[in-house]
Parts: C-alpha cells; structure tokens; sequence
C-alpha cells in the first residue's frame, strides 16, 4: 500500500526518491506558492479573462523564469528542477505554466541562445526578475502549424530594420514590453553578413512605433491567460536588434523545444492535481450507501488515471536526464509533449466525470484543466504536428506537405 503522501501527490514509482533536496526544495517551494498564493486567485481569473500579473513578482523568486539559463541574473538550475516547476505551476493552472514557458523558455531562451552579449547583458536579468516581460511572436494569421511559410517581413533601411506583418495568438502581447518577432529578411535587403532569405529573431521593444496588440477575445480555453494579436507597421527598430546567432526557423524551433520539455512536465501537474480531486471525491462521496470508491468502475477509473499519470512521470525523468546531458532530442521531446498532453486530458476527463455535477464547477479545477488542456494540446506544435515529427523520425518519410 502506498503511502499517504505517495497517493497525495501520487508517486507510485517512489520516483520522489531520486531527486536531489535541492531539486525537492525548489519543486516545495513552487507547490506551496501555487497552493497558498496563486491558487485562491485562479477561478476568478479564469472567470474574468485575465492573468492576475501581481502574480509575476512573486513568480520570479522562485526561479521558474529561465531557470536553466546560466549567468546574466538567471537562476542557472539543472533540467529536472525546471520540469518540477512546470509541474507545480500547471497543477494550479496552465496559465501559470504558460507565464513561465512565454517569459522564460521562449522569450529568454531565444536571447540567451541567439543573442549578442550586449542583448544578454541587457534583457536577461529584468526578465529573470520578471520587471520586463517577453512575448514570442512566431504564429500568423494565415500561418500556424506551418511557420516557415510566415509572411512577416523585416527589410533593411540604413541603421534599422523595417518590421511589417502580423502575429496572433501570442502570449503576453498586450503587456509584454519587448517581443520577439520571427520575420523574413527581404531578398533585397543589403545586409552582406546574412543570408537574405531566411527567417531571423528580432527583439522589438513593444512602445516602437508602428508596434500594436489587441487580445484576444471569446476564448473557452486558457482564460486565465492573456493572447492577443501583433500588428507590425513600418515598425522600425535598430539594427543591432536581429538576433545574431538565429538564421532559419531552427531558431524559432530551438526556442519551441525548451518550451515542449516544460509542457510535457507541466501537464502531469495538472492531471495530478486532477487525480487528487478525483481520488478524494470518490472517499468521501456516498451513492447506494456506499463511498463512490467502493464500486469496481470507479477503482478501474481510477487505475487508468493513476497509471497513465505514473507513464507521464517516468517519461519526464528520463526526458530530463537526456535534457541535463544536452542530449534530448526534438523527436524525444515531441514524443513527450504529444503522449503526455494526451494523458493529461485523459485524466482530466475522466476526473471530470468522476466528480459529477460538481466537475463542471471552476472552483473544482477540473473542468478548468480540461479546457486549458485543449489549447496546450493545440500550441507549441499541435497533436498532429507532433504526430508528424515522429513518424517522419521512423520512416525517414516526410508527411508534413
Ligand atoms: C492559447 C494559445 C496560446 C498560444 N501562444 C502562442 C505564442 O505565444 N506564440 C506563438 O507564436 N504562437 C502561439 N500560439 C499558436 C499555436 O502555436 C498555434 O495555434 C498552433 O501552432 C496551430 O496553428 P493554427 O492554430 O494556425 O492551426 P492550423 O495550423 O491551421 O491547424 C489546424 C488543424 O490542422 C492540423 N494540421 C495542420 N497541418 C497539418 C498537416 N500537415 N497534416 C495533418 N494535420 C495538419 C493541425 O494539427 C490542427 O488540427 C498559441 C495558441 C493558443 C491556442
């Protein structure tokens, strides 16, 4: 029989075991915050569409902004204390999560691989610290799953560079104060250090002009995140705003894989946390006189539940060992992201349904979850993108167009 902190936070595998204190310490201390600070916030907040942002001064401390970037301000963690944030971020809501992955793993990922020392020096520590925000603006209207077909273009005039297109479904656009824009360097453009035609990083400080957002209304899913849409009009920034070290949609890809890794962890947080609801409804839930544990289709129910979720975890150990050796690779990731967002809605769906009536309530998480779950199933590389990864990994076979 497990122990009682075993099915609490459901660790089957005592997988608790193989982590340093310091790797636990850091994973306590995010899970106290979300439970004591953050959580009493989120129904409302999902309620209200909008991210509480008093929320990212409290974040920064605990080291889930960039937090295996070494040096310039940054926490400098290994790859496991950083998943273990992630979890304990989405057991509360993926829009914390989500905060985490836009500010840190794509926002500070693509200046600490890409930049120049000057934009390092310059960015990093204030978005470690959370006073700067950072948004990443790859995805377009009429380019999603196929970015690299993007129409944002970036010419170069004289000391600056010309920014024109738009982005959407960015997070954090409407209050980051610097983006990072994927766009097209124009055929034409005379900059001889680079090749004309490929697909750079720009760090646009979002008061330039000709920069503007708009959120994004009406969403079912995630509303306790802020997206918005990015338009680009004759924006001029500096020319010492190109990410230098990102030539082709690697760059924006590289930045996706650290932001992949974290779901695959974040998301075991929120079917954990949908787990624990579930286990602890089907206890104290009387039908037929009975607890609802008592009856063999709930135990079966929760059986699944508590297996895929310990598949999840497994995965993410070993991920993370791969990750710390510099040795994951993008088919590893994606395979982890797809399985274990999968999981996560199973779960969640399932927790859903266990809890009855009740599971539709936004104060019981669950169905909160299961919506958010939906829009991280879709972003960061859909389902099916992921799908594609892996099958062209086995074949050898490109099925992507
Ligand atoms: C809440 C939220 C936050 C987001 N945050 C960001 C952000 O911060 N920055 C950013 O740049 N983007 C962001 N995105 C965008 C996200 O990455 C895209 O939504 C995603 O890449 C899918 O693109 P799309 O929505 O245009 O769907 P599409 O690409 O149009 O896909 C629609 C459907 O077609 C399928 N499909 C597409 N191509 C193929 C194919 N070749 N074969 C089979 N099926 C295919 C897809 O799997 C999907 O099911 C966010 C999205 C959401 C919902």
């Amino acid at each position: 029989m497990p122990s009682d902190e075993a099915l609490q936070n459901l660790d089957l595998y005592q997988l608790d075991d193989l982590l340093t204190q310091s790797q636990r310490d850091h994973r306590d201390r995010v899970r106290t915050w979300v439970e004591s600070k953050a959580a009493p916030l989120l129904p409302t907040a999902y309620e209200d569409d909008g991210f509480p942002k008093e929320l990212i001064q409290q974040m920064a401390p605990l080291g889930v902004f960039g937090t295996t970037i070494r040096g310039y301000g940054c926490p400098g963690l290994d790859a496991l204390t950083y998943g273990l944030m992630m979890q304990e971020l989405e057991a509360g809501d993926s829009a914390l999560r989500t905060c985490a992955s836009v500010q840190g793993a794509l926002a500070m990922s693509a200046i600490a691989i890409f930049g120049s020392e000057q934009q390092k020096d310059h960015w990093l520590p204030e978005l470690a610290k959370g006073q700067q925000l950072g948004c990443f603006g790859l995805t377009e209207p009429n380019h999603g799953s196929d970015p690299g077909s993007m129409e944002t273009s970036a010419q170069r005039q004289g000391d600056q560079w010309i920014l024109n297109g738009a982005k959407t479904w960015i997070g954090h656009a409407t209050f980051a104060d610097i983006a990072v824009i994927w766009a097209k360097v124009q055929k034409d453009s005379a900059d001889k250090n680079h090749n004309a035609a490929a697909i750079r990083g720009f760090l646009v400080p979002t008061n330039t002009e000709g920069f503007s957002t708009t959120k994004i209304q009406g969403k079912l899913s995630l509303r306790a995140s802020v997206t918005g849409e990015i338009q680009l009009t004759n924006c001029a920034i500096d020319a010492s705003s190109i990410l230098p070290g990102a030539e082709g949609l690697d760059g924006p890809l590289t930045c996706l894989d650290q932001a992949r890794y974290g779901i695959a962890f974040g998301v075991v947080g929120a079917a954990q946390s949908c787990f624990k609801q579930a286990r602890t409804h089907a206890l104290e839930r009387f039908q037929f006189g009975k607890p609802l544990a008592r009856f063999q289709l709930v135990q079966a129910k929760l059986a699944d539940m508590a297996t895929k979720i310990t598949q999840a975890q497994v995965t993410c150990l070993r991920l993370s060992q791969l990750k710390e050796e510099g040795r994951a690779t993008t088919v590893q990731i994606s395979l982890a992201k797809r399985a274990n967002v999968e999981i996560a809605l199973d779960v969640a769906r399932q927790a859903r349904d266990l809890l009855g009536g009740s599971g539709i309530l936004n104060e019981n998480q669950v169905m909160r979850h299961l919506c958010n779950l939906e829009s991280v199933r879709t972003y960061e590389g859909t389902h099916d993108i992921h799908t594609l990864i892996l099958g062209r990994s086995l074949t050898n076979i490109s099925a992507f167009r």
